[in-house]
């Protein structure tokens, strides 16, 4: 298996810390608002990532933060009159909905940072301790000159970033040695939510977070950390420094960055208005559509949404769903016999469309080309069933299917939402209670049930249902 690694800028073969075992980090969205289209493409592409490991047979131990105390919280929290935790709280919930819609598996463990803010001092008093790091009035600072890898990741050249930064110093950091110092430890201003530490009552810096939650969960050394390729530089840079100083050994042997989403061919930003939150799109969609669009496109590439390619996608989507349906209706309406030879010749052939899926996969996760691999099996699903199949080729057709596209996170076969006797004894309870003349009852059990995809007729003969 590939992976682009952005630390070489090459292709590289992948080979695990600990066999058949994936450690990944992925850092997640400061929650002070619903999660736009932008954040959610990471967490699409990396919970594709994780799923075609498992698929795989690797055990994943998949850690993916919240960045819970931030400016932007305590912007957010003064405007609406709540405390910071009542709102990153009440943005962690709405992002873990908008996951749930878009199939995203939940981490092995979704650290909070101020959850976490012991481990912080902790590792801030090895950095000083080695010199990796110094305090001025309160405010810690990592010594960026003392690291002679630093830039390793970003490839930057370190001497224009010097001239660039010298001119945006931020008030107040004039006493750093180098401008490319970074906060490690900042102190509290009035108002805003603090922690002890030996240097001030404050709180941590942002990158410090994601080396301590890393290692905290995963350990010291970790095979895959990755985000969106905003953070190559400073924050992911700034991490290995961090991290590496503190435990002198190299931190994660493999770093991946999806690039950016944009909207109608340009830069998605909150300054231009022009962002789209998940939940807006929900109304609208299935979000299973955004997942399937995400996929589209191979991580790397920017990715422009467009009213268009939704629509691409979602009849794109339709087509693989409808055909796992049909193989559904025929095993239901099919003899239920054992393959015959000639179905067996068949089934084999389709061996060559998971063959073509790994291969798209193991070449960095190159889904768009899984994607196609996938609409190959469904084109020859369609062509090559019919009333006369048996049931044993048509559930190992759709078993196939369901395979695949469950690797990508996309649910084609959603009927054991609910079951027929659910159904049935959801209906009686209705009838029952319509009986008894407390309809707000009744109306509640149909709205329930067309949630769950079922509409309900009443005819002279009794109530009819059937899936939407
Ligand atoms: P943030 O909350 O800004 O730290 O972002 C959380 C994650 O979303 C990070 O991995 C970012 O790189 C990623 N991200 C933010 N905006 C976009 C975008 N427009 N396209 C792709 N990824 C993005
Ligand atoms: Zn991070």
């Amino acid at each position: 298996m590939k992976i682009f690694n952005t630390l070489s800028k090459t292709k590289q073969e992948f080979v695990p810390l600990e066999e058949n075992k994936v450690r990944m980090y992925v850092c997640g969205p400061t929650v002070y608002n619903f999660i736009h289209i932008g954040n959610a493409r990471p967490m699409i592409v990396f919970d594709t990532v994780r799923r075609y490991f498992e698929y795989k047979g690797y055990d994943v131990n998949f850690v993916s933060n919240f960045t819970d105390v931030d400016d932007k919280i305590i912007k957010k929290a003064i405007e609406e009159g709540l405390s910071s935790d009542e709102v990153s709280k009440r943005y962690i919930a709405e992002c873990k909905k908008d996951m749930e819609g878009m199939n995203i598996k939940p981490a092995t463990k979704h650290p909070l940072a101020t959850e976490e803010i012991g481990g912080m001092v902790e590792m801030i008093k090895t950095l000083i301790d080695k010199g990796f790091a110094y305090e001025k009035n309160g405010t810690v600072y990592y010594r960026t000159r003392k690291f002679e890898e630093y830039g390793k990741l970003s490839h930057k050249n370190l001497d224009d970033l010097r001239s660039g930064e010298r001119s945006l110093l931020v008030t107040g950091e004039d006493e750093k040695e180098d401008t490319l110092d970074f906060v490690l430890w900042k102190p509290k201003k009035e108002g805003e939510p603090f922690w002890e530490s030996p240097w001030s009552e404050g709180r941590p810096g942002w990158h410090i977070e994601c080396s301590v939650m890393s290692k905290k969960y995963l350990g010291e050394q970790i095979d895959i950390h990755a985000g969106g390729e905003d953070l190559v530089f400073p924050h992911h840079e700034n991490e290995i420094a961090q991290s590496e100083a503190a435990n002198g050994k190299e931190f994660a042997r493999y770093w991946m960055h999806n690039a950016f989403l944009n909207i109608d061919n340009h830069k998605m930003s909150k300054s231009l208005g022009n962002f789209r939150t998940v939940r807006e799109i929900s109304g609208q969609y299935d979000l299973q559509v955004l997942r399937f669009f995400m996929l589209s496109a191979h991580y790397r590439s920017p990715l422009n949404f467009s009213a268009e390619l939704m629509e691409a996608s979602k009849s794109g989507l339709e087509r693989i769903v409808n055909a796992a349906d049909n193989l559904k209706f025929l095993m239901g309406n099919g003899k239920n016999t054992v393959m015959t030879e000639e179905e067996k010749a068949l089934f084999a052939k389709t061996e060559e469309f998971v063959k073509g899926f790994e291969r798209a996969m193991e070449d960095d996760f190159n889904t768009a080309d899984a994607v196609a691999a996938v609409f190959e099996l469904v084109k020859y699903a369609n062509t090559n069933t019919d009333e006369d199949s048996s049931r044993e080729y048509l559930a190992a057709l759709l078993d196939r299917l369901v395979k695949l596209t469950d690797v990508l996170g996309l649910i084609v076969d959603r009927e054991e939402d609910i079951l027929d006797e659910e159904i049935e004894k959801l209906i009686e309870e209705r009838q029952a209670a319509r009986k008894a003349k407390d309809f707000k009852k009744a109306d509640a059990i149909r709205d329930e049930l067309l949630e769950k995809g079922i509409l309900l007729k009443d005819t002279r003969e009794g109530v009819q249902w059937k899936r939407a």
